[in-house]
C-alpha cells in the first residue's frame, strides 16, 4: 500500500499544472491503494468525497501551493480514519487496574496478554495475568508458560472449569496482593457466536474490568469490520490491539476496525516473541502507509530499549561474566531495534555476517536464534556452552524441541563463545552496550 499511495503523490507532485483532472487522477491512485489494502469501500468513498469538499482547486488563488493543500488535506483524511478521537483507557498508579482481553481464538490474545503484562512491568507496574480460558485445552499451560518465561505471577486452574469462578478469583487474589495491573485472558471460538459472547458477558460483570480490549488478527482483511461491530456490541470495548502486523497484514484491517467501533488502537503486535509490541500511532502508521517512514518511532525505540537494559545483563557484563541468557537478552534488545539494527554494526564482536542483508532478514536471524534458545532449560541458559560441550545429547534436544538442525545449535554456541570471550577480556564497560547509539 505504502509504495503504492506514495508512487501516486509523486507523480502529483511533478505535474506541471494542478488541476481538477490531476487532483482526480491523484485521488484514483489513492482510493485504488487503500482499496487494495482492505480498506472499506465506504470509508474510501468518504475520503475522497471529503478530499474534493476541502479542496476546492478553482477557488484558490495564484499564490497558494495547490499541492500542499492537497497533500495535507490526504494526509488529515487519512490520519481521521485511523483516529477516533477517543481517548484510551490509561491505568492508574496505586491501585488495581484490570484488563479483561477478548477475541476470537487464534487472534492472539494469550500472546498479547504476556505482551501486554511485560510492557508494563518494564514501566514498573506491579502486574498480573489471569487464565480464564478453560476452553482451550492447554490455554493454561500456554499462559503460564508466557508468564513463567516473562517472570509474572499468574493465576489458572486445571480443574476448575467455570471461567466466571476462575476470573473472579484470580482478580480477586492479586487486587488482595495490591497489583496494580491485573490482565484477564479470555477463551474465544471459531466463530462468533452466542456461546461465546455470554462468556464474555458474564466474566466482565463479574470481574468489572477498568479495561476491555479487543485483540484482532490484522491479516483478517475485509472480515475487520464486522468482527469489530460484533465484539463492540457484545463486549464493549475500549481499545483494539492489532496482532501480526509483522506479516502480510495491510493497513485495511486497522481502519475498518476503527471505523466499526469508534475505538482507537493502543498496540500493535509484530511478532510472536514476548516484545513484539509496538505503542500504535495513527501519525506513524499513515505516514508508514505513505512510505515516509518515522523517525520518532525509532527515537522512542531506542529509549524503551536503554530503559529495558535488563540490571542483570549490566552487571554480568561488568563482573565480565556472560551466560547464554545474556546472549538472548541481547538478540531481544537487537531484534526490537528494527532497523536501527544497522547502526548496530559498530558492536566489537558483533560479526559482520549477523546483520548483513535487509533489516528483514537479519531481524528474522536474531528471531531464529532465539527460537532455538527457547528450547533451552533455564539452568542451560543461565550456565555457559559447557553443559553442552559435555553432553551433546543436549544440542540433538534442543535441534529438535525447536525444530531446527544439531548444526544451527552449534552455531549459536559458538557465537557465544565468541561474545563471551569478548566480553571476559573486556570487562564490560568499553563492552556490548555501552556502545549503543544514543542519538539515531
Ligand atoms: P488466542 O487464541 O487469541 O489466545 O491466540 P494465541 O495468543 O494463542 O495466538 C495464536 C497464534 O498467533 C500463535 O501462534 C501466536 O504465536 C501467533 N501470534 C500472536 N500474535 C502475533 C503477532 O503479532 N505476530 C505473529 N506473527 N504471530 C502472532
Ligand atoms: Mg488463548
Amino acid at each position: 500500500l505504502g509504495r503504492k499511495i506514495n508512487s501516486a503523490l509523486i507523480d502529483f507532485s511533478k505535474a506541471p499544472v494542478v488541476d481538477e483532472k490531476v487532483l482526480d487522477s491523484l485521488l484514483k491512485d489513492i482510493c485504488a491503494a487503500l482499496l487494495a489494502s482492505d480498506v472499506n469501500v465506504m470509508l474510501v468513498q468518504r475520503l475522497r468525497n471529503n478530499v474534493k469538499k476541502s479542496v476546492n482547486i478553482n477557488d484558490m488563488g495564484g499564490g497558494v501551493n495547490k499541492k500542499k493543500v492537497i497533500q495535507k488535506a490526504v494526509m488529515d483524511e487519512l490520519f481521521e480514519l485511523v483516529d477516533p478521537g477517543v481517548e484510551p483507557y490509561k491505568p492508574v498508579k496505586g491501585r488495581a487496574n484490570v484488563f479483561m482481553m477478548v477475541g476470537l481464538q487464534g487472534a492472539g490474545k494469550t500472546t498479547t496478554c504476556t505482551k501486554l503484562a511485560a510492557h508494563y512491568q518494564r514501566k514498573g507496574w506491579k502486574v498480573a495475568l489471569v487464565c480464564a480460558d478453560t476452553f482451550r485445552a492447554g490455554a493454561f499451560d500456554q499462559l503460564k508458560q508466557n508468564a513463567t518465561k516473562a517472570k509474572i505471577p499468574y493465576y489458572g486452574s486445571y480443574t476448575e472449569n467455570d471461567p466466571v469462578s476462575i476470573a473472579l478469583e484470580g482478580v480477586e487474589k492479586f487486587k488482595a496482593d495490591r497489583f496494580e495491573i491485573i490482565i484477564v485472558d479470555t477463551s474465544g471460538r471459531h466463530k462468533q457466536e452466542a456461546e461465546l459472547f455470554e462468556e464474555m458477558k458474564q466474566i466482565s460483570a463479574a470481574v468489572q474490568p477498568d479495561s476491555t480490549v479487543f485483540v484482532m488478527d490484522g491479516t483478517i482483511g475485509q472480515a475487520a469490520e464486522g468482527q469489530a461491530k460484533a465484539f463492540k456490541e457484545a463486549a464493549d470495548f475500549g481499545s483494539i490491539i492489532m496482532t501480526k502486523m509483522d506479516g502480510h497484514a495491510k493497513g485495511g484491517g486497522a481502519i475498518s476496525a476503527v471505523a466499526a467501533s469508534q475505538s482507537p488502537v493502543i498496540f500493535i503486535g509484530t511478532g510472536e516473541h514476548m516484545y513484539d509490541l509496538d505503542r500504535f500511532e495513527p501519525q506513524s502508521f499513515v505516514r508508514k502507509m505513505l512510505g515516509m517512514g518515522d523517525m520518532r518511532d525509532l527515537v522512542e525505540k531506542v529509549q524503551d530499549m536503554k530503559l529495558d537494559q535488563n540490571k542483570n545483563l549490566m552487571k554480568n557484563l561488568e563482573a565480565g561474566r556472560y551466560s547464554l541468557r545474556d546472549m538472548y537478552d541481547q538478540f531481544q534488545q537487537i531484534s526490537k531495534m528494527g532497523p536501527l539494527s544497522k547502526l548496530m554494526g559498530s558492536i566489537p564482536g558483533m560479526p559482520a555476517d549477523m546483520l548483513q542483508g535487509s533489516e528483514e532478514e537479519s531481524g528474522k536471524r536474531f528471531k531464529r536464534m532465539m527460537t532455538i534458545m527457547d528450547s533451552m532449560t533455564d539452568t542451560e541458559l543461565d550456565g555457559d556452552n559447557k553443559a553442552f560441550e559435555k553432553d551433546r545429547s543436549r544440542i540433538v534436544r534442543v535441534a529438535q524441541g525447536s525444530g531446527t538442525s544439531v548444526h544451527e545449535v552449534e552455531e549459536i554456541l559458538t557465537q557465544y563463545t565468541r561474545f563471551a570471550q569478548m566480553v571476559k577480556t573486556m570487562g564490560g564497560k568499553s563492552g556490548l552496550l555501552s556502545n549503543m547509539p544514543t542519538d539515531p
